[in-house]
């Protein structure tokens, strides 16, 4: 497998395989840049195909996280860890263990979070053989949250994010009366929909689990549509917070919202469809920029959380967009591009 010429290799720094025979680990820590700070990203378990597509993932991920944590001004650099294995199957306590040490023997280049696959819990438990670990501290808020889970943090930020959007696209401070589509209805999508019908926001949500969506309707007099119609309702605002990739030839023609803000993470299937959102008129708020509470929250985390602190840095996710907003009008480039300008401006030299 040649790994210098992938083209995912970029301009990585350090890239280490790691295995132990008695527990069955096989990971990749991938440390992008660490030129703002240690590499922070998720430890991800999945059952890959091959070992191919584990190292593509890594390095694909570690890079973003590079993009996240320069964009919301953090002394973070990029890593992330991708453990091959089925997390329902192979998950053991003594792979969690192989795998902390081999974090451990960084020596601080890289710190762990959860990520899909690897829990609270399971970071929990690798932090008695690393200290490099973060995301796991009980914090007593109502943002940044109990058990280190980030997604309020995330929700808020995303909250904030839609506020930046309207008033770009649309010229207007107001939530209240703002139509609203949310697709997934977990644990950002619900805390999400909170907020903005607190705010005064008439939602439109969709899932294909309908626990949530029932107790969301019941809560926020939220109007439940069919997962497939998520998109081309005659709403102000797209908000993904689902999965990946939906913005894509069969979506991007149906919206009728000129404002996509969520919290999905790669929200685009190819970089060119955020130029076509713009060629149409629909205003993207670039995903990393926005979903980007939750590492913000990580990382108030570690260096002594204090509520308003955390806040404030939050809020900074309007000024990122507002900047990202005007420059794409001036430069009439796609705002994910000018987004990734801007990052590579803050972490590189
Ligand atoms: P989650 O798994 O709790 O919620 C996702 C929801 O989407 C689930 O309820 C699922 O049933 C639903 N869903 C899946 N496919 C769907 C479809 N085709 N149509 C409609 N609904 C569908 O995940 P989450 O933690 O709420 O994260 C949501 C998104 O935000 C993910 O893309 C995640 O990567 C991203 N994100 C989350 C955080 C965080 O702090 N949790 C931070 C940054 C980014």
């Amino acid at each position: 497998m040649a790994v210098f010429s992938m083209p995912d290799f970029a301009d990585h720094e350090q890239v280490v395989f790691c295995s132990d025979d008695a527990s069955g680990l096989k990971a990749i820590i991938a440390v992008h840049n660490s030129n703002l700070g240690p590499a922070l990203g998720g430890c991800r378990m999945w059952p890959y195909a091959s070992e191919d597509e584990a190292l593509r993932d890594v390095l694909r991920l570690s890079r973003g996280m590079s993009y996240k944590s320069a964009m919301a001004n953090l002394k973070l650099g990029g890593g992330k860890t991708v453990v091959i294995g089925n997390p329902r199957t192979d998950k053991t306590p003594a792979l969690l263990e192989a795998l902390a040490r081999a974090i451990e023997n960084l020596k601080g280049r890289y710190i762990a979070a959860e990520d899909s696959g690897t829990s609270v819990d399971d970071i929990k438990f690798m932090s008695r053989f690393t200290r490099h670990v973060a995301g796991i501290t009980d914090k007593p808020t109502d943002i940044g949250t109990r058990s280190g889970d980030p997604s309020p943090a995330t929700a808020y930020g995303t909250f904030v994010g839609i506020k930046a959007a309207i008033k770009d696209r649309l010229g207007r401070d107001q939530v209240d009366g703002l139509k609203v589509a949310i697709q997934g209805i977990g644990h950002v999508g619900y805390d999400l929909a909170r907020q903005l019908h607190e705010a005064g926001a008439e939602l439109w949500i969709a899932d294909i689990h309908p626990e949530q969506l029932t107790r969301a309707a019941d809560e926020f007099g939220a109007t439940v549509v069919a997962a497939d119609r998520i998109f081309g309702l005659d709403v102000d605002v797209f908000a993904p917070c689902a999965m990946g990739a939906i913005l894509n030839d069969e979506s991007i023609p149906q919206l009728k919202a000129t404002v996509v803000a969520g919290a999905a993470n790669n929200q685009l299937a190819e970089t060119r469809h955020g130029a076509e959102l713009a060629r149409r008129g629909i205003l993207y708020a670039p995903d990393y920029v926005i979903n980007a509470g939750g590492i913000i929250d990580i990382y108030h985390e570690r260096i002594g959380f204090e509520r308003d602190a955390l806040i404030r840095h939050i809020d900074g996710i309007q000024d990122n967009l507002m900047e990202i907003f005007s420059r794409a009008r001036e430069e009439q480039r796609p705002t994910g591009e000018v987004a990734d300008a801007i990052a590579e401006e803050r972490f590189r030299p």
